[in-house]
């Protein structure tokens, strides 16, 4: 009887996502070698009452140099498990147009009611792509993306083109500085973005682009209060260039710390810089942020256990868990107890010290809160 009910259980699923399907006679499927669909949870817990949310302001589609229509990557955003994403098609970069009629807000539009239906939260956003210095800029909660098209027979062409979309109270950032380092002024801070930043038509630096992190883009955004931003600036599948296949691995994201999982907080924290990049096993972003994370992922528990040697010196042993899917690596810096701990996401370590340590400190080493400086973290025992 306990069998019957099994195999009843157990196909009953399968007879419900058969049962649409209009059996042929002589007709077979092979849904055993279909992929099953399913959503990611990326697990990082609130911080400071904040929700964190997993988002990626840069993709591309077929409406510029991308390879993939704009519901594929509504699709990839979704099975990921990211919360926010921006289809960001360069505005005067547009190879495909003999094939792919040029229209700069098609891309948002087509996928605007799959993101709704996913319950994702789509940016209206588009890249504004200038010659290198100055180079590339994302403009995000943008009204009309074809609305920055400037004069180019105007010396102010740069300039124009971007204070259009600041008019429209986009939030704006400077992309891969950095990223074609033999030009000249490619990675500096030249006048021209010191004139947007004064006018306040810049709000953030992309600090990680895809697989390259711009560290002096980092201290820019420390040392001028502007909001630390990571991408995947992704052109081709996810699945193509990232291998998700193995455990753990993920897209380069912005992790947002917004009051709630709506665009309006999502804007909000944007705007008040409550942001960390996270790419590959790396995070980094302005200190109070990376250690919040930290603090909200990183659990250090009471002694379980004591081990007393025969010559009477005394050793506690401490777990330590991570309860995110973040990577943290540390290595002690001051104290005596373990050295060095890994600790990969959702898992735990043990960790010990001599009983006369009271404290210790580790740098986390996959952090950065500078170009030159990591986390440090200091656990009283
Ligand atoms: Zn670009
Ligand atoms: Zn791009």
């Amino acid at each position: 009887m306990y069998k019957k009910i099994m195999l009843l259980v157990l196909l009953f699923p399968v007879l419900i996502s058969y049962g649409q399907r209009n059996d042929v006679e002589g007709m077979k499927y092979l849904d055993d070698h279909r992929r099953p669909l399913f959503r990611e949870n990326i697990l990082i817990p609130d911080v400071n009452g904040y929700k964190v949310l997993k988002s990626d302001f840069h993709t591309h589609t077929v409406f510029s140099d991308g390879r993939v229509w704009p519901a594929i990557r509504n699709q990839e955003v979704w099975e990921e498990g990211l919360d926010a994403y921006a289809i960001t098609d360069h505005i005067e970069y547009t190879p495909f147009s003999k094939d792919v009629r040029v229209n700069h807000n098609r891309g948002y539009e087509l996928v605007k009611k799959d993101a709704e239906k996913q319950n994702l939260i789509l940016v209206k956003g588009s890249e504004i792509t200038r010659q290198t210095p100055p180079g590339h800029f994302n403009a995000l909660f943008i009204d009309d993306a074809s609305g920055f098209i400037a004069d180019r027979a105007t010396n102010e062409y740069d300039r124009e083109a971007m204070m259009k979309a600041a008019e429209q109270n986009a939030f704006i950032f400077w992309n891969h500085p950095g990223w074609k380092p033999n030009i000249e002024g490619s990675y500096e801070w030249l006048d021209f973005i010191e004139d947007l930043y004064v006018s306040k038509a810049l709000h953030g630096i992309e600090v990680v682009n895809g697989f390259g992190i711009h560290l002096k883009a980092l201290d820019w955004c420390i040392d001028k209060g502007l909001t630390v931003m990571g991408s995947s600036d992704i052109h081709n599948l996810v699945a193509h260039d990232y291998d998700l296949n193995q455990r753990h691995v993920r897209r380069t994201m912005t992790l947002v710390m917004a009051t709630d999982r709506t665009p309006e907080a999502l804007r909000e924290a944007l705007d008040a810089g409550r942001t960390v990049a996270w790419a590959s096993k790396y995070l980094l972003g302005k200190e109070e942020h990376v250690r919040s994370l930290f603090e909200a992922s990183v659990i250090l528990a009471p002694s379980h256990y004591t081990e007393v040697k025969a010559n009477g010196q005394a050793t506690h042993f401490y777990q330590i868990s991570n309860n995110s899917d973040l990577y943290f690596e540390l290595e002690l810096k001051d104290g005596k107890g373990t050295r060095r701990i890994v600790l990969n996401p959702r898992s735990s370590q043990q960790i010990s010290a001599p009983e006369e340590t009271t404290s210790l400190t580790y740098e986390v080493v996959t952090t950065y809160i500078r170009s030159d400086r990591h986390l440090s973290v200091v656990f009283t025992l």
